[in-house]
């Protein structure tokens, strides 16, 4: 089922996630229309707070973007395909950089049409459990590496607006205050209703 994505101005986008103690069949349910959402809306990463639930869960898809945008893949310290390792489910997530930022252009579906160039961490390591609850570790470059920490962000209540550069922010200031709006006005809609 196709989830609505929550936007920009919805209070659970401020929301930490909650840790996920076990896989339920809920969970399950909840990945598969993570995936769904993402993909109808040709997103690489979509966090659990993006669909209204406050939990340590993102899923991940950088296989379509590869040519253009690529990532780079460890496991065991050893190149690995990335696009076999694909799609990825991260739960409870831990994440380490382990080079320097470098800059780069950054979307997000919970901001319609806004892009900006975002300074992180070229490398990372990453520390999680999988869809069946076994705990995964690997370490990543590129396209990969800035999706997963957009998204870690995202389960901790962080957005990419929270980490581009004062001048860029001020610039996009009318379009993100108008979204602001525009969410509380239709969430406020919604609350008179029930
Ligand atoms: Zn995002």
């Amino acid at each position: 089922m196709i989830l609505p994505v929550i936007k920009y101005g919805h209070p659970i986008l401020r929301q930490k996630g909650a840790r996920i103690e076990a896989v339920t069949p809920e969970i399950r349910r909840l990945i598969a229309d993570m995936f769904e959402t993402m993909n109808a809306a040709n997103g690489v990463g979509l966090a659990a707070q993006q669909v209204a639930h406050a939990l340590q869960l993102t899923v991940l898809d950088v296989s379509e973007a590869s040519a253009e945008r690529p990532s780079t893949l460890e496991l065991d310290g050893k190149p690995a395909d990335v696009v076999k390792f694909m799609p990825l489910v991260l739960i409870n997530p831990e994440v380490k950089p382990v080079n320097e930022p470098v800059s780069g252009g950054e979307g997000c579906l919970s901001f319609p049409e806004i892009y900006a160039e975002i300074s992180r961490p070229e490398s990372v390591d990453v520390s999680a459990l999988n869809a069946k609850g076994e705990r995964i570790a690997f370490r990543c470059g590129g396209l990969l590496a800035k999706a997963i920490q957009h998204e870690v962000d995202h389960l901790n209540g962080i957005l990419f607006i929270d980490r581009m550069d004062k001048k860029t922010k001020a610039e996009l200031k009318p379009e993100l205050d108008e979204l602001q709006f525009i969410t509380k006005a239709e969430l406020a809609k919604t609350k008179k209703k029930s």
